[in-house]
């Protein structure tokens, strides 16, 4: 009864979400590679120290609705899979929380790149939602400061310029290494720390199976390379290893 069930990891990418109307911002063909002036908007150093950026920044984040945004029938299948009594901790490179959103429980979900659910100051790093700050520029604050310490806020993602969260990273490679299957969903594997994470998981001895739009590096090697949309593969794929136990 007490026989250890294999350890899924799933590691996601922006492929996972277009489905739910989030663009691909980061990847290697993401927006904000294509729009060097846009970059400016998430990357650190300009934010940090241009108000005008901020505020173009925040006018963006209104515009953008993300967090209007709903899980999809890939997240959805992946909170059966969890459902289904595997023991299955996902990797994400997202930042939109639908993984969460769809039911799948928190505290087995790390966010590699943060979350843009929440803001965080600059200076005191107290954490507050994104959507209070929102209703502030919707009520005509430009660029709205920490409550507490006046400090500039950001969106608690990773910026471009900004470090991963090693404790974080951490626990992925963690994971990585220990798992037995490894699932790589909607991602190129051509970002840090994707990649890396696919090699700790291989070197470990998992299985990979990748399901993208898009040839990946690890095709090679991978056990299974699924191409069809991730909408309906992924539930399929899902009732295939619930089916295998
Ligand atoms: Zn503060």
């Amino acid at each position: 009864m007490n026989a250890k069930r294999p350890l899924i990891a799933v590691l996601t990418g922006a492929g996972i979400s277009t489905d739910s109307g989030i663009p691909d911002y980061r990847g290697p063909n993401g927006v904000w590679q294509r729009d060097p002036d846009a970059q400016r908007l998430v990357t650190i150093g300009p934010y940090r120290a241009d108000p005008e950026i901020r505020r173009r920044a925040w006018l963006l984040r209104r515009d953008v609705g993300a967090l209007l945004a709903e899980p999809n029938a890939g997240h959805r299948a992946l909170v059966e899979l969890e459902r289904g009594g595997l023991p299955v901790r996902i990797l994400t490179q997202n930042v939109d929380g639908l993984h969460q959103r769809a039911g799948f429980p928190v505290r087995k979900v790390l966010e590699l790149h943060g979350t843009a659910r929440e803001v965080e100051c600059l200076r005191c790093h107290v954490r507050s939602g994104m959507a209070e700050a929102l209703d502030r520029v919707a009520a005509g604050e430009p660029d709205p400061a920490c409550a507490a310490c006046g400090g500039v806020l950001k969106p608690a993602t990773v910026m471009f310029g900004e470090a991963l969260d090693p404790v974080v990273l951490e626990q992925a490679g963690a994971i990585a290494k220990a798992c037995d299957l490894f699932l790589a969903i909607g991602t190129t594997l051509q970002v840090h720390p994707a990649a890396g994470l696919v090699d700790l998981a291989l070197d470990g001895g998992a299985r990979l199976i990748v399901m993208n739009a898009e040839p990946t590096p690890y095709d090679p090697v991978a056990a299974e390379v699924i191409r069809e949309p991730i909408g309906t593969a992924l539930p399929e794929l899902v009732r295939r290893l619930v089916a295998r136990g």
